[in-house]
């Protein structure tokens, strides 16, 4: 199934930012780890229940990382799917808990509701119809019936769409599906989380520079590691990237390069997913390394903040 697989991001306070997401928009953690080239550094995961590919938001929390700047070569906005009827609901909440937020647009047809995270991350619920009937992750304080059902998807804000158009289609699986301004819609078939991808070409903008409230990178889903060395391949072959080694990130294995317009893209395989670890009644519980950290265990948490226990 393609698609996006995660979106990862870069925050400020962890805590803070563990707050927002489970709290404000009632996702779960589903694990608490570290950074793999940085574990002084917390790595987040929230999602749905068990964290399928295609719900996972994840951040790098760098307390003290100034912030970043918008532009070009970067991703402008990550959206998530609520169901039509809820976006009310929503608008509501955002009001109540100071969520800045943006009155409701419409784009491709659709009700968008545009938000910022406390680190001025780029975020906005679309309002689906017909999804009221998947399974929504509940903390108990958002209802099971109006919560976040994973991705909808990105948009990319690039120079150029053609070249980066040619990774999604040729290796990815997206296929261009309309246009609206100086906006493209990609979508991946099934219809599922995470299955599109719009570029925003605005040529000649300021390029952005990463920080505080920026994403970081996106990663798309391969099934397994065969299929991904056959997207591997076909980059350098067809498309002239030259993709990193294959790394083990313990819930997924993954690969990296950064695409033409700019934007660090990522391929993430399906397996072996969160509950590799830890059983999926308490994922997020504790912290998890990976073996090769293991016997750091002591320091590690010497020098990470500690977070309260999630509502639920
Ligand atoms: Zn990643």
């Amino acid at each position: 199934m393609p698609g996006i697989h995660h979106v990862t991001a870069i925050a400020g306070d962890p805590l803070r930012n563990f707050d927002f997401y489970t709290r404000d928009l009632g996702l779960r953690f589903v694990k608490k780890t570290v950074n793999f080239d940085d574990p002084s550094t917390y790595h987040f995961y929230y999602g749905d229940e068990t964290g399928r590919p295609g719900t996972i938001l994840t951040f790098f929390p760098w307390a003290g990382a100034p912030a970043g700047r918008r532009g070009v070569g970067e991703t402008h906005q990550t959206a998530f799917r609520v169901p039509l009827k809820s976006l009310g609901y929503w608008t509501q909440r955002f009001v109540e808990k100071g969520v800045s937020h943006q009155p409701l647009e419409k784009r491709f047809g659709e009700q968008v509701l545009p938000f910022t995270d406390p680190d001025g991350t780029a975020l906005a619920l679309v309002g689906v119809a017909g999804i009221e009937s998947e399974p929504g992750w509940s903390n108990g304080d958002v209802p099971a019936e109006h919560a976040i059902r994973g991705f909808q998807g990105v948009t990319l804000l690039l120079d150029s769409a053609e070249k980066t158009a040619a990774i999604l289609t040729d290796v990815f699986g997206f296929r261009e599906a309309a246009r609206e301004g100086s906006v493209i819609r990609y979508i991946a078939p099934g219809d599922a989380n995470g299955s599109v991808v719009d570029i925003y070409e605005a040529k000649g903008f300021l390029r952005g520079h990463q920080g505080r409230g920026s994403v970081h990178h996106i990663a798309f889903r391969a099934a397994d590691d065969a299929q991904q060395a056959e997207m591997a391949e076909k980059l350098v072959r067809t498309h002239g990237q030259h993709p990193t080694e294959q790394k083990d990130r313990n819930y997924f294995r993954s690969i990296y390069f950064r695409e033409p317009g700019g934007v660090l893209f990522e391929i993430a395989t399906d397996i072996p997913g969160f509950a590799v670890d830890e059983p999926v009644e308490t994922l997020g519980r504790d912290l998890k390394l990976p073996k090769f950290l293991e016997s750091y265990r002591k320091e590690i948490e010497g020098v990470l903040p500690v977070l309260e226990e999630a509502a639920s």
